[in-house]
């Protein structure tokens, strides 16, 4: 079994050709992609199965969307804690000013934000910027 096949059946989803390419191509990368870079990618794909897939991909706890400070949406695969309406994503973002490239640094946990009373979380995300250890 390859790995997208299994990343797929320990989140409970069927094992399908798009599913796996995209999965694959996360995999491949290691970085945050846009709905446009995956498109790209792969041109058979039919652009509204590709979204759902996305959706589906992101319900499932497999991939987790990224905050950087452009305007369109980057998705990157969860670390491995996340399932079915739970994501555990608190780890830091990190945008090289350099290449552009946004990572997950899944070692480096957001520090705890103590709200304001009557202030309620529901997401938190945190983009350091600066340049990675490529473009150093
Ligand atoms: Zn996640
Ligand atoms: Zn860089
Ligand atoms: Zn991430």
């Amino acid at each position: 079994m390859s790995r997208a096949e299994d990343i797929l059946k320990s989140h409970g989803l069927r094992s399908t050709e798009i599913r796996r390419e995209v999965i694959n191509q996360l995999l491949n990368v290691g970085k945050a992609i846009t709905h446009q870079d995956m498109e790209t990618a792969m041109p058979k794909a039919d652009r509204v199965t590709l979204y759902r897939t996305l959706t589906s991909l992101q319900e499932a706890g497999i991939i987790h969307q990224v905050v950087d400070d452009e305007t369109v949406k980057k998705y990157a695969l969860c670390g491995g804690g996340c399932s079915q309406d739970h994501h555990h994503d608190n780890h830091v973002h990190f945008k090289c000013t350099s290449c552009g490239d946004t990572r997950c640094l899944e070692n480096v946990v957001i520090p705890a934000v103590n709200l304001p009373k009557g202030y309620v979380m529901e997401s938190e995300d945190l983009l350091v910027q600066g340049v990675c250890p490529e473009c150093a």
